[in-house]
């Protein structure tokens, strides 16, 4: 894939190699409708539209061929157009952010869809530092040219640039690094790295004990909140800005660390509400009027919220379940079988790699009684 930076337009040349999954005469891609000059090309290819496809509230083009493609069958396709930074991204607050919810790169089928990739990228300002994947090898050379390659499969092409960036530690044997910008003032990341590092430590010394976080990297955008109105975490980095500087925000945010791997789309509450469960223990333990605040408030959005074991992604009013109310339920989990069990629970979902509902219910069921287990199951149905 070969993007170019020109002002404010990003030119997008993408190969995309893909192995044909089950027969069929048509593909399914991921892609932003806001693209300009959208050229598809491919051997075989009739044409390609704007389609909707079954609960999927994406931007999807389908492409016809004119002959049904085989299984295992390996088929190019070249994906050519322009995005214009200005109205679809933040380049106008010294701050790009093309990830995968923004639909910019061609994504077949689905948005947990994985894939490596190599991207060259020109024309980036040079006063624009780059963040990808922290597991992304990138080359720069003298002339600014960026190479990215990502060898192990993921969900997304990743491009974080902000202009003016640092990188910051507290100290110099930090495990924790923050890249900001230049004009983030010292006392602002100082508090921000001390809530950092003590909710990293808390979750590291109780659940966390098997798999701690050790190196760390917090990205402060380049623009506020009122902006961008939410964060994201990608393994041991988060993506943040200076006006979520809270625990509750920094702490959600890190947990993702040991809750992601459950499939985000099918049942997302073993995600998000685990992630808003560690929030309360390490809230309770550093920040306890916010958590009578944000517990109370959790509660009552709860109240109506459709089952948590139902809620989808996508379905009806999906996030009060298994963002908020999944959350309630485990705090109320916890009253029932006691915090020493609550945190065994956790260890073992990490150490045993539980990432669905009904392998969480068995190590339940383990751990207490088939009594507890059926309760639970209960809650989480009704
Ligand atoms: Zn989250």
């Amino acid at each position: 894939m070969d993007i170019r930076f020109d002002e404010n337009i990003l030119k997008m040349e993408a190969l995309y190699h893909h192995k044909i999954g089950d027969s069929s005469d048509s593909l399914f891609f991921i892609l932003n409708p806001d693209v300009d000059s959208l050229k598809i090309q491919g051997v075989n290819l009739n044409n390609f539209l704007i389609h909707e496809k079954q609960n999927r509230p994406f931007p999807y083009l389908k492409l016809n061929f004119n002959r049904v493609l085989i299984k295992g069958e390996i088929i190019d396709l070249h994906f050519s157009y322009q995005i214009d930074l200005v109205k679809q991204n933040h380049l106008n607050s010294d701050w790009i952010e093309l990830n995968l919810d923004k639909f910019w790169f061609p994504n077949h089928n689905d948005i947990d869809n994985k894939f490596t990739y190599e991207l060259n990228i020109a024309g980036l300002p040079s006063d624009f530092t780059l963040i990808s994947h922290i597991d992304a090898d990138i080359k720069i050379d003298n002339s600014n040219k960026i190479l990215i390659q990502k060898r192990s499969p993921d969900i997304e092409v990743l491009i974080l640039a902000g202009k003016d960036m640092r990188n910051w530690k507290a100290d110099s044997s930090s495990q924790i690094t923050f890249i900001a910008s230049k004009h983030t003032p010292d006392s602002l990341l100082h508090s921000m790295h001390e809530k950092v590092f003590q909710s990293i430590k808390f979750m590291n010394e109780s659940f966390g004990k098997s798999n701690p976080i050790k190196e760390f990297k917090v990205v402060l955008r380049n623009t506020t909140k009122k902006e961008i109105g939410f964060q994201f975490a990608r393994k041991n980095m988060i993506i943040t800005a200076s006006d979520f500087n809270s625990y509750g925000n920094l702490s959600h945010e890190i947990a993702h660390f040991w809750w992601f791997d459950a499939d985000f789309i099918k049942e997302p509450w073993m995600n998000e509400s685990f992630a808003n469960y560690s929030m309360f223990l390490v809230l309770e333990q550093y920040d306890p009027s916010t958590f009578t605040e944000i517990f109370n408030k959790y509660k009552e959005l709860s109240f109506d919220a459709p089952a948590v074991d139902q809620a989808t992604l996508f379905s009806d009013d999906a996030y009060n379940s298994y963002y908020i109310k999944g959350s309630i339920l485990l705090k109320r989990l916890e009253l029932i079988i006691g915090k020493s069990k609550m945190n065994e629970l956790l260890e073992l979902r990490i150490t045993k790699r539980i990432n669905n509902t009904e392998k969480l219910l068995n190590e339940l069921e383990i751990l207490t009684d088939l009594t507890t287990r059926n309760l639970f199951k209960r809650m989480l149905l009704e």
